[in-house]
C-alpha cells in the first residue's frame, strides 16, 4: 500500500484537496483503497500564509513509486502549482508519497518514508485513521509517533472523505 499526503492553502483547499482525491481516484493501475477526514493546520515555516487542509490517502498501486511520484506530479500541475516559491510557502495543492509498503527509498528525486512526516501531526493523525498502527521504516509504530510530533493545532473539518 502506498500513502499519499495531500495538502492545500490557497484557492479554496477544500476543494483543491477533494478535487486531487478525485485526480488519485484516477491514477492508472491503481486503486483508492482509503482516504482520511479533511483536516485544517497552522503552517510550518512562513506564518503569514492562510492556514492548510490536509488529508492522507491510502492507495493500492501497481505503479513503482518513481512512476507514483510522476502522476502525483502531474495532478499537482493539472491543478495549477506554481512550484517557483519558497519551501514551505502556500501552494495551491502538495501531494507527497509518504510511505510505500516497508520500503525505504533515498534518491536525488524521491526520499519515502517523506522526510519529517513522522513528526507532523498533520501527517501523523489523517495517517492513523486509515492505516492503524503502521510502522514508519526508520521511526517505529505510528501509535508511538502520535504522542511525539509537533503541534499544528490540528482541527477535523470534514468526517470521511
Ligand atoms: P515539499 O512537499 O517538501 O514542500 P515540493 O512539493 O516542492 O516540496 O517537492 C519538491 C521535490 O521533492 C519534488 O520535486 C520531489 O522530487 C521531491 N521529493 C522527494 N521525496 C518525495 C516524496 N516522498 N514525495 C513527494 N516529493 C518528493
Ligand atoms: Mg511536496
Amino acid at each position: 500500500m502506498a500513502y499519499i499526503g495531500i495538502g492545500s492553502n490557497l484557492d479554496d483547499p477544500v476543494r483543491q484537496v477533494k478535487d486531487a482525491i478525485e485526480e488519485l481516484e484516477a491514477i492508472p493501475d491503481s486503486v483508492l483503497a482509503a482516504c482520511s477526514s479533511l483536516y485544517s493546520s497552522k503552517p510550518m515555516g512562513p506564518a503569514d500564509q492562510p492556514d492548510y487542509v490536509n488529508a492522507v490517502a491510502a492507495l493500492d498501486t501497481l505503479l513503482s513509486a518513481e512512476d507514483l511520484l510522476q502522476a502525483l506530479k502531474k495532478i499537482e500541475d493539472r491543478q495549477g502549482r506554481d512550484r517557483s516559491g519558497d519551501k514551505w510557502g502556500p501552494r495551491v495543492i502538495d501531494l507527497d508519497l509518504l510511505l510505500y509498503g516497508k520500503k525505504k527509498i533515498n534518491t536525488e528525486e524521491l526520499t519515502v518514508p517523506h522526510p519529517g512526516m513522522h513528526k507532523r501531526d498533520f501527517v501523523i493523525i489523517p495517517l492513523a485513521e486509515i492505516a492503524g498502527n503502521v510502522n514508519i521504516p526508520g521511526h517505529g509504530q505510528l501509535t508511538t509517533l502520535i504522542n511525539q510530533c509537533v503541534n499544528h493545532s490540528l482541527k477535523k473539518l470534514i468526517t470521511g472523505k
